[in-house]
């Protein structure tokens, strides 16, 4: 069997074509993801992961070859760091969802949309257990470093700011050629940034995507401001662009009018990533 990217692409639509975990169950039944996925590929020993370390978001974060000895280590296990990659991959929101966020309110998350950060991300991990079931059966060992909690975890507080974790599903999706940051801090890429995503260390040689990946982890932001003014408290702006303490104030804040009006434990926002050029394709 040629593991590739097509290989990645069929297993994920088969797993959102079939898996219950990709319905929005407490609203109607549809799909909480498109079909038309993304997937890129980088190689575990790309410098990109040196600089997240040292400059991009700071010592914390782990590098592949990091995360699978720190595995290793706890599991008592001797895979070789030898061939490692990251597969990461973007799962699109459906279009329902992304008009109600933006037809809904200017202040509050709309019901779908908080359905699909909390069952969506359920699923999103189901996924990430799936491909690694998939790969197994091909003999490949692969982990997803944020489905441990002795490894993957968000600092509130860290040397370079606030809100970071171990391991950025984004920041492997710019590794590997799929988009760039937005002002908003949205993941922009050819299907929008509505979106969701993850990544997954597999110890398998896979053909980097690096060469697609910009200079600029800004690349393709416009610049437009449209982001700015969604934003119901300011968190965006053009001199500091996003202000992660901000956010996650008002995304916080959410809380008791998501259990009040839809009855599920979650916080939710993505104002900013509807109504804007960026939410369904990359801006020209
Ligand atoms: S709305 Fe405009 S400024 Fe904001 S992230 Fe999208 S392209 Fe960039
Ligand atoms: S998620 Fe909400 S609070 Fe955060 S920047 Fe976007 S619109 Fe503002």
């Amino acid at each position: 069997m040629t593991i590739n990217k097509e290989w990645f692409i069929e297993k994920i639509q088969t797993f959102l074509a079939e898996d219950d975990a990709n319905k929005m169950v407490g609203v109607d039944g549809s799909p909480i993801y498109r079909q038309d996925v993304l997937v890129g590929f980088a190689s575990g020993d790309d410098p990109i992961f040196e600089e997240y370390k040292s400059e991009i978001i700071g010592s914390f974060h782990m590098t592949p070859r990091e995360a699978l000895e720190n595995y290793c280590k706890k599991k008592k296990l001797d895979i070789s760091p030898k061939n490692l990659s990251v597969v990461a991959y973007i799962l699109p929101f459906n279009q329902e969802t992304r008009k109600e966020n933006l037809e809904y309110s200017k202040e509050w998350p709309s019901e779908r949309w908080a359905h699909t950060r909390l069952y969506g991300e359920r699923c999103n991990v189901a996924l990430q257990q799936f491909l690694i079931d998939e790969l197994e059966k091909e003999g490949i060992f692969a982990l997803s470093p944020m489905m441990h909690t002795f490894m993957w975890k968000i600092l509130r507080k860290h040397e370079n700011g606030v809100w970071a974790s171990r391991w950025s599903h984004r920041h492997m999706c710019f590794a590997a050629g799929l988009g760039s940051f937005g002002l908003s801090d949205g993941f922009m890429n050819e299907k929008g940034v509505a979106m969701r995503c993850g990544s997954l260390i597999v110890a398998y040689e896979l053909p980097s995507d690096a060469d697609k990946r910009p200079s600029d982890p800004y690349a393709y932001c416009i610049k437009c401001g449209k982001c700015i003014q969604r934003c119901p408290v300011r968190a965006i702006t053009f001199e500091a662009r996003h202000d992660k303490q901000k956010c996650s104030e008002m995304v916080m804040s959410t809380i008791p009018y998501i259990k009040e009006h839809y009855d599920i434990p979650i916080y939710s926002c993505g104002l900013c990533q509807v109504g804007v050029p960026c939410q369904d394709e990359l801006p020209e």
